[in-house]
């Protein structure tokens, strides 16, 4: 199961105890459903929940019949529910108990269905379930309401943003003749699921981000020993280099014994750092007196010819 059906069945598992909340809850579901008018109340879904929800909560609410049909689709894709009221008086009863004639050009989200503040979690959990989906977090962090009406999404963006108890920033962007009312943030993210209904998701959200933070601290470091690593490799590579020319041109033995020393182990232990070869010395030295004496081999070797 998806990361946002689990969020939805989560949500779907919230008991709704006041009745203005159930009705807010079922106007959010059936206001951002794919039509709200006289003429089609139809919501389609992927999550046989939410339409089970749906219709329970609008024969409660509104005391209309409601269809709910599902059909499979192509595999893989799974089974997409419909809900719908089919009949003309049980469609205006439904607009009807939400303040609407059922003929508006332009659909607004009408803010006398939530005037208790109780109430406004529940009817933007309604719109969650109803056009919402949030992204793996192993993917990215993206939450988003698919809005079919520019001016519900305005709205939308105005009740989200202006919400009491948590700071959320929602963005809007027109996509392929819908809107979408979205969050990028994670910890925003991980809130408004919370105060949806899904504290388990928002939980699972935040594990996954602290293990992505984890590992890109890990990652971080070992570039930075690696890159380390590098540099020391080559300082070595040089060193022998400088080595093997005196050797040949001089032979290590016309060394002073605190030169030659230093000389044979670095040329046996090219990966050892600069402290390890001073610690295998027979009277062992410090790093920096490590590194003076492998200057001093360095600058003989550039003197010769
Ligand atoms: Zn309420």
């Amino acid at each position: 199961m998806s990361f946002s059906s689990e969020a939805k069945r989560e949500m779907c598992r919230t008991e709704e105890g006041k009745d203005c909340c159930r009705k807010a809850e079922c106007y959010g579901i059936f206001l951002f459903a794919r039509s709200f008018s006289l003429e089609s109340v139809l919501l389609t879904t992927e999550h046989g929940a939410t339409a089970r929800r749906a219709a329970q909560l609008a024969a409660e609410v509104a005391g209309c019949v409601v269809n709910v049909s599902s059909a499979m689709r192509r595999s893989r894709e799974g089974t997409m529910y419909t809900v719908s009221v089919d009949g003309g008086n049980e469609r205006e009863l439904l607009v009807n108990c939400f303040g609407y004639t059922g003929k508006e050009i332009s659909l607004r989200v009408n803010l006398a269905n939530l005037d208790s503040p109780c109430c406004t979690a529940s009817f933007l959990r309604g719109a969650f379930l109803s056009c919402g989906t949030v992204t793996d977090p192993k993917k990215d962090y993206h939450l988003e309401f698919l809005v079919p009406h520019m001016n519900l999404a305005k709205d939308l963006l105005h009740v989200l943003n202006d919400l009491e108890g948590i700071s959320v920033q929602a963005a809007l962007v027109a996509r392929k003749g819908a809107y979408v009312v979205y969050l990028k943030d994670s910890e925003q993210i991980a809130d408004l699921l919370t105060y949806l209904g899904a504290p388990k998701s928002a939980m699972e959200l935040m594990q996954v981000k602290m293990v992505k933070e984890v590992r890109n601290n890990i990652n971080r470091k070992m570039n930075f020993e690696s890159a380390n690593i590098d540099k020391t490799a080559s300082a070595a590579a040089k060193q022998i280099m400088a080595i093997r020319k005196i050797e040949e041109k001089m032979g290590l033995d016309s060394l002073p014994e605190d030169l030659r020393e230093i000389a044979v182990l670095r040329i046996e232990n090219p990966e050892m750092s600069l402290r390890e070869l001073g610690g295998s010395l027979s009277a062992p030295i410090s790093r920096s007196g490590v590194n003076h004496r492998l200057n001093r081999l360095l600058e003989l070797a550039e003197d010769l010819l």
